[in-house]
């Protein structure tokens, strides 16, 4: 009796909430009596149909031409996936045949020498797909490999004739353009998410989308699996490089920024130029325990409210269309099946009107992996009464036979399925499909064009971070220097553009990518040929997986650097995404150490150019460079941009997006609990704790030098309802122009729940010439300060805080303590 009358109670709170909290997109009336028109016609199948998405694979054919089997391949991919030795064993004694027709349409290399796919699309298929089940979305490129814009222009508009045919409701078509129209041949790819927190730049990040938003147009695709808030705060997970970092505020500027870019200024009108997005993965997915991908993550409620949930909940304001969920669990609920999660959190508390679209198959995933459903219709069950609007189920149509039987048999309301399908026809409106289902060809001759050749440029400059550079080495200028490049990604693509591009892995893309540079190529155009000796000492193998890599040569580089002045060294990771690319072990390759190493030993001086998803250890090798230039995945212009920095060109702004650690033991973010860092203590036992890093987030170099001064508080006691003005003086003390970002921290002195060492609160970045101050201003509200107590309520106590920006601190205090009811302030 005690517990139902306590959960009305809580139920009774949450009401309040709700209704107190308008909704995070405002309602067009005109649009919602449209949405509502075309639900009253729909029938239950044609309703259950929106709700499913399938992968274009189902509706065509793959031939993989020339295709021999090659075992040792197929060996290493099963590993790669983890499958048991036994049924790795099984499949290598299949036949060709058998092994082709099994694993032919699947992206993934078991073949030997060269082949070719081709990919067909079967009109009977898709005609049974839209008109016999209803089907509302598809995504994906075939064999997830990037088709021109005409054949996607083409391919689309068939689907869109179809729909609108059978169903009179446009599909809505997905693609994960994610740092730039991977899927689309010619297009423009950005620097990955990574670099653009580097910029710490809201301006590149907000052009970078709207670039992308017009060339997804110009292939007919309106709707993006972006942008990615994940959060990178451990750095074994496979997918670090697909966020913006480590920090809530950082990711949570930078979501807002890419939602307009990508959507413009008007959710509920979005025009043939701009796409929705679909920000996820909703929430707490790049926290694993194991730190490999699709693991559990068990977080405190402090840290689930105060970092995981922020951007999202940003994401939701600035009126992203969709989210798609995160594939696994928190404190061992799979997101997927948390209502709490999908539908309070999201749907009540901040009246967001979007949809939720699952991630890959991961309702099959309630029961085959994560166990808390018995089967596929159980599954189905648990995740729509969640909260989950779409189900992405690639492969085929049984989730509108299971959905259908529970709603026949009252398990899944009907006010539940009228409320998913409502959400998705809101967005096809939104999105103007109903109007014009298609909208490449005429308007969209920017498409692949100089002009956004250069945003790419400008945002790779700006994200290419300079970590060490004594005696000033650098720039080096071009003046009769050879140079010995070296390492292995000196000369290859792959590694510059990352996973997902061309292709999911971001591999066996070369002939996609041959207009652009590698570091080769351009230092070349920079130095001229004749002053770059290129001995890579060690390469990557492109038979295998990402981390495999040939039988060294680095006797041959060293011989090579007898006639080199300087030495580049190009290291870190192949390219890789999601489980593919999970690791058993931190460090930087050995062969890659021992590269670096025996160089070193040569006298010449070495500068490491670290290009890499992750902050691989290199503790052994960092004290033997003179420089260090971490470029992370800079994109198709990253190695001119490379080149540019390391000529002086361009300067240096970037900052570390995340803490990059110097020991496996001491993976910590920037906001660690002071807890985590503590002096030798006094006495017969020492109780100390190390904080030991490489360099801290918000770390970076610059050829000019700034120096911060007159930090100031315009209030120096405050209550919960109080703006702070915070302003900071800032010079540019060197000879060149440059741009600064500047940083805003705060740090709560005392507090009832162990305080953070500092927290970001806020950023800018600016540009200045020699000699010349600017005044930076924030306006910080005080309730910013607050943190998630115990009780899981958001406080702000009485007390001390430090506000930090650059070398400069200046106190301030709260004088009256506050609890909010509210569960968002
Ligand atoms: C990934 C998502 C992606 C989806 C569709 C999944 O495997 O986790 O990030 O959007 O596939 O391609």
């Amino acid at each position: 009796m005690k517990s139902l009358l306590l959960t009305t109670m809580f139920l009774g709170c949450t009401m309040v909430a709700a209704q107190a909290q308008k909704p995070a997109i405002p309602r067009d009336a005109a649009l919602e009596a449209k949405v509502e028109k075309t639900l009253a016609k729909m029938t239950l199948d044609e309703k259950i149909g929106q709700m499913l998405e399938l992968n274009i694979d189902v509706m065509g054919n793959m031939r993989v031409e020339n295709a021999k089997v090659d075992r040792e391949k197929l060996r290493s991919v099963l590993q790669q996936y983890g499958t048991g030795q036994a049924e790795i064993e099984k499949h290598l004694k299949m036949t060709d045949k058998q092994i082709i027709e099994k694993f032919g349409s699947y992206p993934i290399d078991i073949y030997q020498g060269d082949t070719k796919r081709v990919w067909k699309l079967n009109e009977t298929m898709l005609d049974t797909l839209i008109s016999k089940w209803k089907v509302g979305s598809i995504l994906n490129a075939p064999g997830t490999r990037a088709p021109s814009v005409e054949q996607w222009q083409n391919w689309i508009r068939l689907i869109q004739e179809k729909s609108m045919k059978y169903l009179g409701i446009p599909d809505i078509y997905g693609l994960d353009h994610n740092h730039g129209v991977t899927y689309t041949q010619g297009g423009t790819l950005f620097p990955q998410p990574i670099n653009m927190g580097a910029t710490f730049n809201t301006d590149l990040v907000r052009i970078g989308a709207e670039i992308t938003a017009y060339e997804s147009r110009a292939a007919n695709c309106p709707w993006v699996y972006n942008p990615v808030v994940d959060l990178s705060r451990d750095p074994r997970w496979p997918r670090v490089y697909e966020s913006f970092g480590e920090d809530a505020i950082l990711n949570s500027k930078m979501v807002v920024a890419e939602i307009q870019g990508y959507q413009g200024n008007d959710p509920n009108h979005i025009d043939r130029y701009h796409v929705g997005t679909s920000t996820k993965h909703y929430f707490a997915y790049g926290a694993p325990w194991t730190g490999k991908d699709r693991t559990p993550s068990y977080l405190s409620p402090q840290m689930i409210r105060e970092k995981y949930f922020e951007p999202f909940k940003e994401a939701a304001l600035a009126g992203t269309l969709t989210m798609m969920v995160n594939s696994a669990s928190v404190n061992g609920v799979p997101l997927h099946a948390s209502y709490e999660y999908l539908t309070k959190w999201l749907k009540e508390d901040l009246q967001w009107d979007g949809f939720l679209v699952t991630d890959w198959a991961d309702i099959n995933n309630l029961y085959s992996r994560e166990k808390v459903a018995k089967d596929k219709k159980d599954a189905i069950r648990i995740a729509i009464n969640a909260g989950i609007d779409m189900s992405m189920d690639p492969y085929n149509v049984e989730f509108c036979i299971l959905l259908k039987e529970l709603v026949n048999e009252g398990k899944v309301p009907m006010s539940r399925i009228d409320d998913a399908v409502r959400r998705i026809l809101r967005a096809k409106y939104r999105l103007g499909l109903f109007d014009e289902p298609n909208t490449g060809g005429k308007g969209f001759e920017k498409f692949g064009c100089d002009e956004f050749a250069q945003a790419s440029l400008k945002a790779a400059e700006e994200s290419e971070v300079l970590l060490k550079n004594e005696g000033n080495i650098l720039p080096l200028k071009p003046a009769n220097r050879k140079i010995l490049l070296t390492g292995p990604n000196a000369n290859q693509m792959r590694c510059l553009h990352g996973g997902w591009s061309y292709t999911w892995q971001g591999s066996k893309a070369e002939d996609l990518s041959e207009k652009y540079n590698t570091i080769y190529e351009a230092l070349c155009n920079k130095y001229g040929k004749e002053n770059i000796i290129l001995e890579q000492g060690v390469t990557y193998d492109e038979g295998k997986a990402y981390y495999d890599e040939n039988e060294p040569q680095i006797d041959k580089a060293v011989k090579a650097a007898a006639g080199a002045d300087v030495i580049i060294a190009c290291i870190g990771e192949n390219s890789y995404t999601e489980t593919p690319g999970n690791l058993n072990d931190l460090w930087l390759s050995k062969n890659q150490r021992n590269l670096v190493k025996e160089l070193a030993k040569t006298g010449k001086p070495v500068i490491l150019v670290l290009n890499e998803g992750r902050p691989r250890l290199i503790a052994d090798i960092e004290p033997l460079a003179k420089a260090v230039i971490d470029i992370l995945i800079p994109g198709n212009y990253g190695a001119d941009a490379l080149a540019n920095l390391l000529a002086g060109d361009a300067n240096f702004s970037a900052k570390m997006p995340y803490t990059y650690p110097r020991e496996i033991n001491s993976l910590n973010t920037y906001d660690y609990k002071v807890s985590e860092e503590v002096g030798t203590m006094a006495g017969a036992y020492n109780y100390d704790a190390k904080v030991s890093l490489q360099w801290p987030f918000g770390f970076g170099l610059s050829y000019t030098t700034y120096e911060y001064s007159n930090l100031k508080v315009d209030k120096k006691n405050f209550t919960a309802n109080d703006v702070l003005t915070v302003t900071v003086d800032v010079k540019n003390t060197g000879a060149r122009a440059g741009k600064e970002a500047v940083l805003l921290y705060s740090s709560d002195i005392v507090a009832s729940v162990v305080p953070d060492n500092k927290r970001l609160r806020d950023f800018t970045k600016i540009e200045l010439q020699p000699g010349e101050t600017k005044t930076v201003t924030f306006q910080l509200p005080a309730s910013k300060l607050a943190f998630v107590g115990a009780d899981g309520r958001w406080t702000l106590e009485e007390g001390d805080f430090v506000l930090k920006v650059g070398n400069q601190t200046v106190g301030t205090a709260c004088t009256a303590t506050k609890i909010w009811d509210e569960p968002n302030i």
